[in-house]
């Protein structure tokens, strides 16, 4: 693509990089063929393509965003599904992120669009701020008091249809401290307890920090990591997120200095392991955390990757009549590149997974997507829970909390699992929650 950037503007890093970015489009429109908002909405601008011409516009002339723009970057998933489909290698990824940053420093939202995002950025990250906000909502159902709260705006029945029956207690393996290894030690690795995904599901670090210490890990929570930033990046506050992502680089690199160093950052929620394994990028510019954020970078995995290495060995199988499709998060298959080892690591426990159609679509999920663009989330929460419903499936497994709780609304008759649990309890661990009533009758011991 060409482009006239004027060249005072080049001598900006960030503009530089985005020239470079733009330069590859081809404008071959391959990407439209996999972008879930053209599929649905059939509009070159809610296409990579057409949002790559717009925020070209916007950066190149230097022009503060306007609201037709701000409306098709905001209707964009951040699935990267286009960057899997581009022949040309365009990195969408870091130029949405310019575009959103942009949108954030000169468009201003209406008054409850920026009292929503505001509340979002306060609570999601801080777990102790987001259980309140649960036990708060779950007070104004029992009051009846979400059907009002719904008819003030589609996002706030959005958060009210995805907030769960129960807010679990707090779960000790959460905390900041060290979970030794069992038997024969074989590393260390730390875990991120995130944010959302332990107040909503701490079953998921539990069964990581079962499975993995018993394949001879010791694992630490450490006390100084929080939310990895994906949250604000997605909304375009580039800052916070650099906040948030060198609180986390610098607890991890003080764990990787100590004797014993590190042998990986476990992540158990796909959505967060994209932007960690990113922070290299991030934090490209800041002098101290440059060479400590691309560290911490080469250390992330994903919790099916560290799986992968493991010599698992399945001590049960899952009953008969209960089969289980593997749901792939974009976060994992577009923003990491893991594709199959999901469904190799499941296969070695004895998982047939059964796999949807169009599973390079995402599911509407998309970090805060399903609560700030309710009407197309739905629409693509209903095509991914209607794809996997024809594959026979009664339990759905995935790498990522958010696809899960939002596939859920729209598939009740399903058990919604993550990966990291099957493995866990197909290993030895307890029964999980999301199998609980259904495995103990059926279950095979293959205990020797
Ligand atoms: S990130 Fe996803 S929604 Fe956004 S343009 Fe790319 S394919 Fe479309
Ligand atoms: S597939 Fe790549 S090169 Fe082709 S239009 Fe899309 S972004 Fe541009």
């Amino acid at each position: 693509m060409k482009t006239s950037f004027a060249p005072d503007r080049l001598a900006d890093p960030a503009i530089a990089e985005a020239e470079q970015i733009l330069r590859r489009c081809v404008h071959c429109g391959f990407c439209t063929a996999t972008c879930p908002t053209f599929l649905e909405l059939g509009d070159e601008r809610d296409s990579p393509r057409g949002r790559i011409y717009m925020m070209k516009g916007m950066l190149e002339r230097d022009e503060p965003a306007t609201a037709d723009v701000v409306r098709h970057i905001d209707r964009c998933l951040g699935c990267f599904a286009c960057m899997t489909t581009c022949p040309s290698g365009v990195d969408y990824m870091h130029l949405s992120d310019m575009a959103r940053a942009r949108v954030a420093e000169t468009y201003t939202r209406p008054l409850p669009e920026r009292l929503l995002r505001g509340l979002l950025a306060r609570l999601l990250p801080y777990p102790g701020r987001f259980r309140a906000a649960l036990i708060g909502g779950r007070i104004a159902k029992r009051l009846g008091l979400d059907r009002w709260l719904g008819g003030l705006r589609p996002e706030l029945k959005a958060m009210m249809a995805l907030m769960p029956d129960e807010v679990p207690a707090p779960a000790a393996t959460d905390r900041p401290q060290l979970w030794p290894a069992e038997g024969t030690r074989r590393g260390r690795v730390a875990l991120l307890a995130g944010c959302a995904q332990q107040v909503l599901a701490p079953g998921i670090n539990a069964a990581t920090i079962r499975v993995l210490t018993r394949h001879g890990f010791d694992v630490v929570v450490a006390r100084e990591a929080g939310c990895c930033g994906a949250l604000v990046q997605h909304m375009g506050l580039m800052e916070q997120a650099r906040d948030q992502a060198r609180r986390n680089v610098a607890a991890w690199a003080a764990l990787a200095d100590q004797p014993g160093g590190l042998d990986a950052i476990v992540v158990t929620t796909s959505g967060c392991g994209t932007p960690i394994k990113d922070y290299g990028h991030l934090l490209a510019g800041d002098a101290y955390y440059a060479d400590r954020a691309r560290l911490v970078a080469g250390l992330a995995r994903d919790v099916t990757e560290v799986l992968a290495g493991l010599d698992l060995t399945p001590v049960r199988h899952l009953p008969a009549g209960l089969p289980v499709a593997y749901h792939a998060a974009c976060s994992l298959q577009h923003g990491q590149k893991i594709r199959d080892l999901p469904k190799e690591v499941l296969k070695r426990l004895g998982v047939t997974p059964l796999e949807p159609a169009e599973p390079h679509i995402c599911c509407g999920s998309a970090g805060t997507y399903n609560m700030l663009q309710p009407e197309l989330a739905g629409r693509l929460g209903a095509r991914k829970a209607q794809n996997l419903r024809r594959t026979g499936a009664a339990v759905v497994a995935a790498g990522n909390l958010g696809c899960l709780t939002q596939i859920a609304t729209h598939m009740p008759e399903a058990r919604f699992i993550h990966t990291v649990e099957l493995a866990d309890w197909l290993t030895g661990g307890p029964v999980p929650d999301a199998l609980a009533g259904v495995v103990e009758a059926g279950v095979v011991e293959d205990v020797a």
